[in-house]
């Protein structure tokens, strides 16, 4: 079989990424091995335009978080699947004085056009046990990946482009002027297989930093589900009308498995703030596919131009994915330049 390119993953980076290359009516094959506890399985897929204790914009976000908005608008049309973006506004229930002062300070900065207060702060009483006020940030974006995730897999297995099997690099060859995978040529290869690059003699010496979170999977009959609530743990509207209620960063961690801690963790949060009655359904976890940096791995290999790489997105595939997926397919197709600071090519000299 002969395609144009080959794309290793189908995560939120592969979705995007063969989704942009089918619309340049590129033919595309695309392997992915489903596994349960992937990033983009696992993640909460919030896009929140602001960060950290300091409530800093995120990097970028002025460009990404409108290209994500029509990003995903798009693909659910194009695939038909409804509902996978919604706009939202985060409620930021403050935990310290610090915290509330914090942002505050923000709002009186001249670059607010995120940060609002929150009008109607009373009204939580009745859900929440708190004592330092309410920020409000909007908008903010929820993207429901597990939807997308599973609607897209059908549509490129509609479109007989999608192996669902594990690739083994060991099966790879590459010539001059391409690839060869098993019985499949092509004039790429792009591998979009989040922490599974790190066993890729391609890019294993990228600056990886893997980093894991957890989410307790919630049902809260009673919650409001047009809001994010933040107070420490983030509380997000999520499939089947239940709520994701996470997370954790750590980047020493003993397993990838969900952990008696965290879930305790959560619940004695959930004793203390929570006035409402709740049902613990899930517990999931999963390794992000972080950097040191925090930036991502996009483009080809410098040595060899036919293998390329779409990954390191961190804590923000959701608001990154879409924008260097495209970015990626117009630089492959038509020889436009990526980002610097997203180039892969800033490790030419180590990989
Ligand atoms: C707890 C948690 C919460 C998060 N919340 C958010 C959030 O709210 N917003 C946000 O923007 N980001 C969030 N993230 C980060 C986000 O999930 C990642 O940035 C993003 O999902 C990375 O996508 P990816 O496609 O690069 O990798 P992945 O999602 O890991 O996808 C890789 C794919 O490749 C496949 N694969 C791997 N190896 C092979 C192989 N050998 N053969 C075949 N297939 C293979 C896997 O099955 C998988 O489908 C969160 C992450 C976690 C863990």
């Amino acid at each position: 079989m002969q395609v144009d390119y080959i794309i290793v993953g189908q995560g939120i980076c592969g979705t995007f990424l063969s989704y942009y290359l089918i619309k340049e009516k590129q033919s595309v094959w695309v392997i992915d091995n489903n596994i349960y506890n992937s990033a983009s399985r696992v993640a909460s897929g919030v896009i929140n335009p602001v960060t950290g204790r300091r409530i800093v914009k995120t990097w970028k976000i002025d460009e990404l978080m409108p290209f994500a908005k029509n990003a995903y608008e798009q693909i659910s049309n194009d695939i038909r699947a409804e509902n996978i973006i919604k706009e939202i506004t985060v409620l930021d229930i403050h935990t310290s004085m610090q915290m509330q002062q914090a942002f505050e300070k923000r709002l009186q900065e001249k670059d607010t056009a995120y940060l609002h207060h929150c009008k109607e702060e009373n009204l939580w009483k009745k859900y929440f046990e708190f004592d330092f006020g309410i920020g409000e940030i909007h908008p903010a974006y929820c993207i429901d990946l597990q939807t997308l995730l599973i609607q897209y897999r059908n549509y490129i297995d509609r479109l007989q482009c999608l192996s669902a099997a594990s690739f083994d690099i060991n099966e790879l060859t590459i010539k001059n002027d391409g690839v060869n995978y098993k019985n499949i040529s092509a004039r790429k290869i792009i591998f979009c297989d989040g922490i599974n690059s790190i066993n890729n003699s391609y890019f294993n010496h990228l600056p990886f930093a893997f980093n894991k979170g957890e989410a307790l999977i919630v049902s809260i009959p009673d919650l409001p589900r047009d809001f994010i609530y933040k107070q420490g743990f983030s509380i997000v509207p999520f499939k089947d009308d239940f709520f994701w209620i996470g997370s954790t960063y750590e980047w020493n961690y003993e397993s990838v498995n969900a952990s008696a801690a965290f879930k305790t963790k959560v619940e004695n949060y959930l004793k203390d703030h929570l006035k409402l009655p709740y049902k613990v359904v899930d517990h999931l976890a999963a390794l992000r596919p972080a950097n040191t940096e925090r930036r991502p791995f996009v483009g080809l290999h410098e040595k060899n131009l036919q293998i390329g790489i779409l990954n390191g997105m961190g804590t923000k595939g959701c608001s990154l994915a879409p924008y260097y997926a495209k970015q990626l397919t117009q630089h492959i197709l038509y020889d436009t330049s990526i980002d610097v600071e997203a180039d892969v090519k800033r490790f030419d000299k180590i990989i």
